[in-house]
């Protein structure tokens, strides 16, 4: 097979071309590789690529598939977001304060991957820390859209889904505290799962906001997140938030129509703002699933004007107790020649920390303090309640909702770094799967007249990721284009 075609497959289609001997896992490696030598220095996808690593990790698994020993995922390269743990590889989570940090030890979702015979290829960029909506928040460099350079790829997993949609990587790992896999797959043209709140263990994955964050596949098709995500599911002694519910066989569970299924419409979500391109793409996303034989039905979830002032008064709260740990003693950088533990810990992080790190710590050391955290932390957690309510009444008569993933479609580089408000308002529709702790999925449905990609999300209960899955490949079988969408 030549490298072009290596590096166009799925994951399925990867697995079963090492099956039948027509490649091996060493060629994919070699394949992507290349690639990324020629293409990642304009794309910027990837911050670190340990080619020698994956190449005999590689050589491990077709030995393995030689023996008749290989796992689920044996010999598939795999790109993984800079904020989970790959032992002996660095962790910076694009932030200046982590140069020089190495993995002591393996995420609990990479060391389920690993298990499964994965290949680790590379780390990608995002936003410092995972706080962004555009990648432009890294401190190491841009990362473009591989769909049309001029723009952002997404963020904050914006290295992932660049990887992954512009040929660099057949799958990936992203996690999502407000939308960070989905976006970013919406603008690329990729597949993202956001899953329930513990349904993966976070062990291992830096933490942003412990109560909102879950790690989560971004891949080319609906059917190879339904297998990444099967490997991931699973209770954890090493995460207490962890749900010991059974891990259904997603993949094998997909259909391609949708009979008997219920589908929700919020009327809340016809935005002001909402671009014509992505309206026009989800109603003809709706009526195709209506075609597929699903019932649409009307559904309201009234509290959603609330989400972005509830969702970042919660992530920043809880970002600044998480971010704490990051003062020069235990992780990465130290600023040279401290008078005192106060002046290290000051100067550390003054010099360390990005501009949007910096804004979200001070706001949640504010929304937490006293005398304020009446009025806006305990009053963002029951409205965060009432959100999780709105969901719980949307699923009792439909299995699953479909909107926009976001209101507009990928923006040019640089034209919101100095309007943050701007960049948090773009996060409207995806932030409150976090806050309801459910599943949510983006699937490509369409793209604009200038060929920017657009998304459609399908959320569903907690712990119901067949639902989205089902809607989503159904979807995706329906169009029929491909993956690249
Ligand atoms: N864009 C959102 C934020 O900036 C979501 C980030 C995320 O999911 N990690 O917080």
């Amino acid at each position: 097979m030549t490298a072009a075609e290596l590096n166009a497959l799925t994951v399925h289609d990867a697995l079963a071309r090492l099956d039948n001997g027509d490649c091996t896992s060493v060629d994919l490696v070699d394949a992507l590789a290349a690639e990324i030598q020629t293409r990642d220095g304009d794309l910027g996808a990837f911050v670190s690529v340990d080619v020698d690593t994956a190449r005999a990790e590689a050589e491990a698994a077709d030995r393995a598939r030689a023996a008749g020993k290989g796992g689920r995922l044996c010999g598939i390269p795999i790109a993984v977001k800079d904020v989970l743990n790959v032992r002996g590889q660095p962790c910076t989570c694009a932030s200046r304060i982590l140069d020089g940090y190495v993995a002591p030890y393996d995420a609990t979702a990479i060391a389920r991957l690993r298990a499964e015979g994965a290949v680790f290829l590379g780390r990608t960029n995002m936003d410092e820390f995972a706080m962004g909506g555009s990648t432009e928040n890294s401190a190491l460099h841009v990362t473009r859209n591989p769909r049309n350079r001029a723009y952002v790829p997404g963020g904050s997993s914006g290295g992932s889904a660049a990887a992954v949609a512009g040929g660099l990587a057949l799958c990936a790992l992203g996690t999502d505290t407000g939308g960070s896999i989905r976006q970013p797959a919406a603008f690329c043209g990729c597949v993202g799962l956001k899953p329930s709140y513990g349904r993966v263990s976070r062990y291992g994955l830096t933490a942003f906001a412990s109560s909102l964050d879950q790690i989560g596949p971004m891949t080319r098709t609906v059917r190879d997140a339904a297998l990444l995500q099967e490997i991931l599911s699973g209770v954890d002694p090493l995460d207490a938030t962890s749900v010991a519910a059974p891990v259904p066989p997603y993949a094998a569970q997909l259909t391609t129509d949708l009979r008997g299924v219920t589908l929700g419409v919020p009327a809340e979500y016809g935005v002001e703002g909402l671009d014509a391109g992505v309206d026009k793409a989800v109603r003809e996303a709706i009526a195709r699933c209506r075609a597929l034989g699903a019932r649409v039905v009307e559904v309201s979830l009234p509290h959603t004007a609330y989400a972005i002032a509830t969702y970042y008064i919660v992530a920043t709260a809880e970002a600044s107790a998480n971010l704490a740990r990051f003062d020069g003693v235990r992780y990465g950088k130290r600023c040279a020649d401290a008078q005192d533990p106060l002046d290290l810990y000051k100067r550390t992080r003054a010099a360390g920390f990005g501009p949007e790190v910096k804004r979200r710590i001070i706001l949640g050391t504010y929304v937490l303090s006293s005398g304020y955290h009446h009025a806006y932390y305990l009053k963002a957690q029951k409205v965060r309640t009432l959100i999780r309510r709105d969901f719980e009444q949307a699923f009792a008569v439909c299995d699953a909702l479909l909107t926009p993933c976001t209101p507009t479609p990928a923006f040019r580089i640089g034209e919101k770094t100095q309007d943050p408000l701007q960049m948090y308002l773009g996060d409207i529709f995806t932030v409150t799967a976090n806050l309801a702790g459910i599943a949510g999925l983006s699937v490509p449905c369409g793209a604009t007249p200038e060929g920017l990609p657009i998304g459609l999300q399908i959320l569903g209960p907690a712990m119901k990721e067949e639902n989205v899955l089902r809607v989503g490949h159904a979807n995706e079988t329906a169009r029929g284009e491909g993956w690249i969408g």
